[in-house]
């Protein structure tokens, strides 16, 4: 095998990223896919629903027409979001749920990804862990990331796969057991780089985007910080980051909260992303600064 020259010491390692909608993967850890990709490992997107029930979110873009393609404009917008990443990406096929709203939330949609039975999207998931054999894979924590059914749903099928996939009782239908080294979640709602940012904005005599959703914080939930166990460095890469995020422009206001803070303040005050070490079959000591540290071959 030939040694990658932009490859780190294990360059040739595959990395799986399982998101449950487009859009999320440039939105949560984003920048480590790119920074992985652009060092020679393989890093494959997996986007478990179309993102149907999206609805239309950057004005510029409300306009005739759109509404009516959006599941053909949100593929479009996936590759161009791939391409900037320079990662690989594959659609699952299940149907997103949309985020119901009211009090109580009434039923996700039926058919949809959150209201079908789990083994489905399990079986399929298992099959592309089996032919793809990544090393490590990410996916959401317990809450989602943030309360979407899709998105708790996406962390339970990616444990389950994570768990089966290398297990040869489970799945035969479903190809070669593989068995994954590591599962991380991907943390994006860190309080301590909101406060930073803030903190910049104050210096800066402008207002924070962030003021709000820091004075709503409710502090008995503690910090996301907490759980990390894993801060990859990717700076360089966030400007491939924006690109993707830019690439779904019915999802992302170009105005929005995302483009808020200079990258130049991103990339001086907290130029990492961060992840929590969920399970793993590698001796690894934590803190980690590589999600492939303790994995050997290839
Ligand atoms: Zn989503």
């Amino acid at each position: 095998m030939t040694e990658s020259h932009t490859g780190g010491p294990h360059a040739g390692l595959r990395l799986m990223a399982v998101h449950a909608h487009p859009d999320d993967e440039s939105s949560k850890g984003a920048a480590t896919s790119a920074k992985y990709a652009a060092e020679g490992h393989e890093v494959l997107v997996v986007t478990l629903t179309g993102g149907e029930r999206g609805d239309i979110l950057n004005a510029a873009m409300d306009r005739p027409g759109v509404k009516e393609r959006m599941s053909e404009i949100r593929k479009e917008e996936m590759a161009a979001a791939a391409a900037a990443l320079g990662v690989n990406q594959m659609w699952l096929g299940f149907v997103d749920s949309g985020l119901p709203e009211g009090d109580p939330r009434p039923p996700v949609p039926e058919g949809s990804f959150a209201a079908i039975d789990i083994e489905a999207p399990i079986e399929a998931l298992v099959q592309v862990v089996r032919e793809f054999r990544p090393h490590v894979m990410i996916t959401y924590d317990e809450h989602g990331g943030y309360p979407h059914p899709d998105h708790i749903r996406d962390h339970e099928v990616s444990v389950a796969a994570f768990e089966r996939a290398g297990d040869p009782q489970a799945h035969p239908e479903a190809g070669e057991p593989w068995t994954v080294s590591k599962l991380y979640y991907t943390h994006g709602f860190i309080r301590d780089r909101m406060v930073l940012f803030s903190d910049e904005f104050a210096r800066n005599g402008e207002e924070s985007p962030f003021a709000e959703w820091l004075s709503n914080w409710d502090p008995s939930r503690g910090d996301l910080m907490g759980r990390i166990t894993t801060q990859i460095e990717c700076a360089k890469y966030f400007p491939q980051r924006d690109d993707a995020l830019r690439a779904h422009a019915t999802q992302i206001d170009p105005n929005g909260v995302f483009f808020k803070v200079p990258l130049e303040w991103q990339q001086r005050l907290w130029p990492t992303e961060e992840f929590e070490l969920a399970r793993t079959r590698v001796h690894t000591s934590i803190p980690e600064t590589d999600l492939f540290a303790g994995i050997e071959g290839r």
